[in-house]
């Protein structure tokens, strides 16, 4: 569909020539000669190069939350590259700005946030914690940021950055005394961080337990769905479990990526603040002062400075042709990759010699070799990881996770732990394509294919 869409860029090309925007002689564009040779060698050495990536598009690439951008997207990206707006100020792409505050309302609106609330793109959902911890450090100095062992590995980091103190602590639902601990574990907590999706298990972390507990004690709630996020398009589908996605909009503070289920090339990320007064915290005097607007610009509410307006153009592209509600291309797709992933793990929890750790929450499934020792299963899901991505054309990408002892023995207490190893680690796939579900049946051949091959 890429290719499909090359006469809308020719039609945009003869626009922007005629508004000024084609490249400035001055570049040295062609046709010198020269330099037409040095592009084709260097578009030859480009492809040969590309050769080295994975299979992203592909179903047999399982491994990272990696996936094509969505046609429209790009084509909306590529389009205003070419004008290379920057939306730190209004004044710097004034267009692409109203479409950064466009898909803005429309993302605060479909997680349940007031139409007053505030937001804005950033370049990921590292940068958009770090401006919400910021925040929640801001209006909390003397107490501590609290986040579960499952949250991002950038929360504690970013923790540092803030010079905030911060602590882990369990979030696991399916811990028996979870509801009862917790007004306890959050003592000396400013913050409390909810992972709505965590990166290395997909788990939904229970948001509606929590809240009321959170609101009792005065800690502040900052939801990082930076992967999660989109999955609230799902809550009325029956296909997961809606209570904690209905409370998501009683959270101070959200983040999602487009960049990861939203459709986007790399450099879109998002956050959310409900109460738009925290906006005071960014107040800034630049004396490279903006002169086009009154109105508070991006770049009052943000910590990065130059942004890529074509990253707002993108998602602003994509949710006008797409939609963004309960029936759109977005929750379609989604909804695919939770029933890939649950066919994929069906399917191994038959498989004699694979086990399954957990039901999958959303689309990323973990699962392991069978053996009697830690030492065993960590040391065959690596010897299956390496021996999947060694099959040519039939290879298959997968990721390893390496999980506390604990936390695996809690779940697998038949299993002995046979010397003093921390970490177990087991294999994971990310099924973020919807291409998965017809392919989940493939997959597990080639693991279990990989599995006799390695014994
Ligand atoms: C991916 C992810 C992040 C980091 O976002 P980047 O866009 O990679 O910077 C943070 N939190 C969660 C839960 C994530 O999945």
């Amino acid at each position: 569909m890429f290719r499909e869409l090359l006469p809308y860029l020719e039609e945009w090309f003869k626009e922007a020539d005629l508004r000024g925007y084609s490249i400035p002689e001055d570049y040295g564009a062609c046709p010198d000669a020269r330099l037409q040779e040095r592009i084709n060698q260097t578009v030859e050495e480009f492809t040969r190069l590309m050769k080295g990536c994975y299979p992203f598009h592909q179903p047999d690439y399982a491994g990272q939350m990696l996936k094509p951008p969505h046609p429209v997207a790009w084509l909306g990206a590529v389009m205003a590259m070419s004008v290379n707006t920057n939306n730190h100020a209004l004044d710097g792409g004034p267009p692409t700005s109203e479409m950064e505050k466009e898909v803005i309302r429309d993302l605060s609106g479909m997680t349940g946030f007031p139409k007053t609330a505030l937001g804005h793109l950033t370049s990921g959902g590292t940068v958009a914690n770090l401006e919400a911890l910021w925040v929640a450090r801001s209006l909390h100095p003397d107490k501590e940021i609290f986040y579960s062992a499952d949250a991002h590995y950038t929360h504690s980091r970013m923790c540092e950055v803030l010079g905030a103190r911060h602590r882990k602590i369990s979030l696991d639902a399916s811990e028996p005394d979870f509801s009862r601990n917790l007004e306890e574990d959050l003592q000396g907590a400013g913050t409390l961080v909810v992972t709505l999706g965590t990166t290395g298990r997909g788990k939904i972390e229970p948001l509606h337990t929590i809240l009321p507990v959170c609101k009792k004690l005065g800690v502040r709630v900052h939801v990082d769905a930076a992967y999660g996020g989109f999955f609230t398009l799902l809550k009325k589908s029956g296909l997961m479990n809606a209570a904690p996605w209905h409370k998501l909009g009683e959270a101070d503070s959200i983040v999602i990526d487009p960049h990861k289920h939203g459709l986007q090339p790399y450099g879109c990320g998002c956050v959310l603040f409900r109460d738009a007064s925290v906006g005071r915290f960014y107040k800034h005097d630049s004396p490279y002062t903006y002169f086009s607007s009154e109105d508070l610009h991006l770049g009052e509410i943000t910590l990065e400075c130059s942004r890529a307006g074509a990253a707002a153009a993108a998602l602003w592209f994509t949710i006008r042709c797409l939609g963004l509600g309960s029936d759109s291309v977005f929750a379609r797709m989604l909804a695919d990759c939770i029933e890939a992933a649950r066919i994929f793990a069906a399917k191994i929890d038959k498989t004699p010699g694979l086990k399954l750790l957990e039901s999958p929450e959303t689309d990323i499934v973990c699962y392991y070799p069978d053996a009697p020792t830690i030492h065993e299963i960590s040391g065959k899901s690596r010897a299956v990881f390496q021996d999947l991505m060694q099959q040519g054309t039939h290879s298959l990408f997968v990721s390893l996770y390496k999980m506390e002892t604990s936390e695996f023995q809690r779940l697998r207490p038949e299993i002995r732990v046979d010397d003093s190893v921390s970490t177990v680690t087991i294999l994971r796939s990310v099924l973020m394509k919807p291409s998965h579900k017809g392919f989940a049946g493939e997959m597990v051949t080639r693991i279990n294919a990989s599995l006799q091959h390695i014994a």
